[in-house]
């Protein structure tokens, strides 16, 4: 339990997230910040008490960029004297430095439309965030590869979720509301009634309002747990009630590959569906056992094998960095495993100890960030030798050492979808359970939620269809506005 008592400036909420990093839930630490501004720079003295010892540390930052960017050099000034005091504790590889929100490319997207120049970007990086050259350069290429993209933005266009919350097992580090099949079996009839009936709600807002899908993406959950005739219920509906006319992009997330079969692969090419994502996490048998899962690596081989032959042309590929007892020589061997199949895009994320999953309850131990690093970093610098680029990012809260996850694609396959969800440039709206709408008119950002759990989506529909209601509303309210959807 860590106390934090700051003066000066308060920023208690960054604070956590970067306290989180050094000291683990159960340690007693106490943080004073002492916070001034003198000169033009920001000065700031940070004091830990830890187990009968004090550390100290501090951080200056220049405040010439301007008016934007003032309250971030203050904040960032705070918590580099935390991390520089902290350091003298534990040494935590921090190569994002101090920043603390999930999406780099964002800022500098919003960066460069204030006007700043590149060359100015990367000094904010580098001496205001603490970013090491290698993530500028990561998030810059990231960055410029989805602007191609965005560049290509209608305003009329939405992008669709629909969340199918079961799959065959549950992964350990999952906290994700999915029960095993052998439990949910029961009420998958009802949830695929029901999702259509939400797919026709949908559909008939989104044509009052004139708006089309650009993407659809089906995910989990695992979609492919459904048998073949479930999908094509659900594929059914959708072609029913959407205008597929300029959709860009139809992607079914068929995460593992032992729920893939031939027929639910022709299922979804009948009903164009032209993207799939095939998600190993590991190419290592014993870890997939430890973790929960029920496949053996060849069946990642076949299931790829399967998807080619039944003519996907773009299939995704997910690895995890960092997966419990795996060694840099053992990420490294999956990723080349995974890179020799071939797919167009592979999507390396770093592990991702949800506080509600099965391992944050037994692992109590930091996980060791520089070890993860240095998986993402040899994943960098393969995927460029491989011919992929990065064209989206994130991080997420709680990963080790505030990692990131990259989507590599080789060009012209990159997914739309995946994009504008990161880039929060385009409303997306979401179906079933587990998924939360987006809706995005310029800096407005509003959230509608669907339950998470399959049995509560059902028990709780009524509730559902009159959040439909109220995303209709909020999306009627924002076209007035004439602004982005
Ligand atoms: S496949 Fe994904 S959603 Fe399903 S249990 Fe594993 S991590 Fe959770």
């Amino acid at each position: 339990m860590t106390e934090l008592k700051q003066n000066g400036f308060v920023c208690e909420y960054e604070m956590g997230v970067f306290m989180r990093m050094y000291f683990m839930r159960d340690e007693e630490a106490k943080v004073f910040t002492d916070f001034s501004k003198r000169d033009g720079k920001a000065f700031c003295e940070c004091r830990i008490d830890f187990k009968g010892m004090v550390y100290k540390g501090t951080a200056e930052i220049s405040d010439i960029y301007g008016d934007y960017l003032s309250e971030k050099v203050c904040r960032n000034t705070v918590i580099m004297s935390f991390c520089n005091a902290a350091e003298n504790i534990r040494r935590v590889p921090r190569p994002w430095g101090v920043m603390s929100g999930i999406r780099p490319t964002k800022n500098i997207r919003t960066l460069t439309e204030r006007g700043y120049s590149e060359e100015e970007i990367y000094s904010v990086l580098e001496n205001v965030y603490g970013v090491s050259p290698e993530k500028c350069s990561l998030a810059f290429e990231t960055y410029k590869n989805e602007r191609e993209i965005l560049k290509r933005h209608d305003k009329k266009s939405v992008g669709i979720y629909i969340g199918i919350p079961f799959c065959p097992t549950r992964c350990s580090y999952c906290s994700f509301i999915s029960a095993p099949m052998r439990v949910s079996k029961r009420y998958i009839p009802d949830y695929i009634r029901l999702l259509c009936k939400e797919i026709e709600k949908t559909g008939g807002i989104m044509k009052r309002l004139g708006v089309y899908p650009e993407s659809i993406y089906i995910g989990g959950g695992t979609p492919t747990s459904l048998s073949a005739n479930e999908l094509e219920e659900i594929f059914d509906a959708l072609e029913k009630c959407f205008d597929m006319s300029r959709r860009a992009e139809y992607t079914l997330e068929a995460g593992r590959p032992d729920t893939i079969t031939m027929d639910k692969l022709e299922c979804a090419k009948r009903y164009k569906i032209d993207r799939i994502s095939i998600n190993p996490q590991t190419m290592h048998g014993e870890t997939l056992e430890r973790i929960g899962r029920k496949h053996k690596p060849e069946e990642i081989g076949e299931s790829f094998e399967m998807a080619r032959a039944a003519g996907f042309k773009i299939i995704n590929m997910d690895l995890i960095a960092g997966l419990p007892g795996e060694s840099f020589d053992m990420f490294r061997e999956s990723l080349d495993r995974v890179c020799g199949f071939g797919s167009e895009n592979i999507t390396v994320h770093t592990m991702y100890i949800k506080r509600a999953s099965e391992m944050a309850k037994k692992d109590n131990d930091l996980i060791n960030a520089g070890h993860i690093n240095r998986m993402l970093v040899y994943t960098q610098e393969r995927m460029k030798e491989l011919g992929y680029a990065p064209y989206y990012m994130y991080r997420q809260k709680n990963t080790a050492g505030n990692l990131e996850n990259v989507g590599y694609a080789k060009k012209g396959t990159e997914s739309v979808y995946n994009i504008k969800i990161m880039e929060e440039v385009q409303s997306i709206i979401a179906l079933g359970g587990g998924g939360s709408s987006k809706l995005i008119c310029g800096d407005r950002l509003e959230r509608v939620f669907n339950f998470k759990d399959a049995s509560e989506y059902i028990r709780r529909f009524d509730e559902i269809i009159e959040r439909k209601e109220k995303s209709y509303n909020i999306l009627k309210e924002f076209f007035k506005e004439g602004a982005a959807l």
